[in-house]
């Protein structure tokens, strides 16, 4: 038999958590589905869980790191009587109401919600080229907070030119003996303030125009082999780890084939968190390939709930 809930939240990052504080708060007692530890792209708390210090969340004046604020916003929707459970939603249907759900090891349907919001967020993408696949994990990884601390006094590499790789890099100072940031132009795409510590930083270096050919080693990376972007010249840069950090991608799966999406990915929302579906809503880096942020994350996970609430009322549910 499957449990009815008014509105079933799918994620636990900001906007998850921040739709379960609203809708909490709104005596709608939501079930949060907040995603499984094992997993890389939607583990529980969702990136911010890899992040460091949070230094630009309104209300943190000194910083604060991305585990904590999550666990921050985790006590504040529990405290109002959200209902949060470690598990995966790996099958929604939303092709009739009340929408359905099938959890992780579920053959049939275990939840029943007269609303969705779904705020799966998004996950790092990989740079699919030979021996990374094989060396993530044995040097090779897409979090500096998580594997940092295992590279101490070792030469590593960041691949990537926006703000998560400077951040990555800025991070790994504290470990490493050299960091050198693989771009492939010529140009950072970070903002200001990160480019200005970078390259202030006296252990960042920079290889410009380089595109990432393949990651070298047998069972531990022992380098990568970067060729030139305008020359095509190709050149080994020895390093002992690899961090990747050229950006990220929806996790849409259980939607994709049943919503509107934007044609790179992201779900596709109108006036606040609506989808095409009525009574489904989106909130979050699931639909916001612009913002991407902690703050706009969250306040979209407001913006969701409120829209959820209201559009319930007028079904009289
Ligand atoms: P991003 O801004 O999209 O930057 C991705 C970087 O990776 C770009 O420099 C891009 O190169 C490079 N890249 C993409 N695909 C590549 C490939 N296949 N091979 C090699 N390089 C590749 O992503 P992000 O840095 O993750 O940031 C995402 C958003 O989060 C941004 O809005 C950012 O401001 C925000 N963010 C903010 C903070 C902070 O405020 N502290 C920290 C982290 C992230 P090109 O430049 O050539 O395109």
């Amino acid at each position: 038999m499957s449990e009815h809930t008014r509105v079933l939240i799918i994620g636990s990052g900001p906007a998850g958590l921040t739709a379960a504080i609203y809708s909490a708060r709104a005596q709608l007692a939501p079930l949060v589905i907040e995603g499984e530890p094992s997993s890389t792209s939607d583990q529980p708390g969702g990136q911010l869980m890899l992040t460091t210090d949070v230094e630009n969340f309104p209300g943190f004046p000194e910083a604060i790191s991305g585990p904590e604020l999550m666990a921050k916003m985790r006590e504040q929707a529990l405290r109002f009587g959200a209902e949060l459970r470690v598990n995966k939603v790996h099958r929604l249907d939303v092709s009739s109401r009340p929408f359905r759900a099938w959890l992780t090891g579920d053959d049939e349907p275990s939840v029943e919600a007269d609303a969705v919001i779904v705020a799966t967020g998004a996950q790092s993408l990989m740079l699919n080229v030979p021996g990374e696949e094989r060396l993530l994990s044995h040097g090779l990884s897409t979090c500096a907070t998580c594997d940092g601390f295992f590279f101490r006094g070792q030469e590593i590499a960041v691949v990537g030119g926006g703000d998560s790789a400077l951040e990555e890099a800025l991070f790994l100072t504290r470990f490493a003996t050299r960091v050198t940031v693989v771009h492939r132009r010529d140009a950072l795409r970070a903002s200001r303030i990160m480019r200005d510590r970078a390259i202030a930083h006296e252990k960042i270096h920079f290889a410009w125009n380089s595109r990432v050919v393949e990651v070298l080693g047998a069972d531990r990376v022992t380098g990568l082999r970067l060729a030139d972007t305008r020359s095509g010249e190709e050149r080994t840069l020895d390093v002992t780890g690899v961090f990747v950090a050229i950006g990220h991608t929806p996790n849409t799966t259980i939607v994709t084939g049943q919503v509107d999406l934007h044609p790179n990915g992201y779900v596709r929302t109108t006036e606040g968190s609506r989808t095409n579906v009525e009574g489904l809503f989106a909130a979050g880096d699931v639909q916001d390939d612009v913002y991407r942020q902690a703050i706009t994350s969250a306040a979209s996970g407001c913006v969701a709930a409120i829209d959820a609430e209201r559009w319930l009322e007028s079904q009289g549910i």
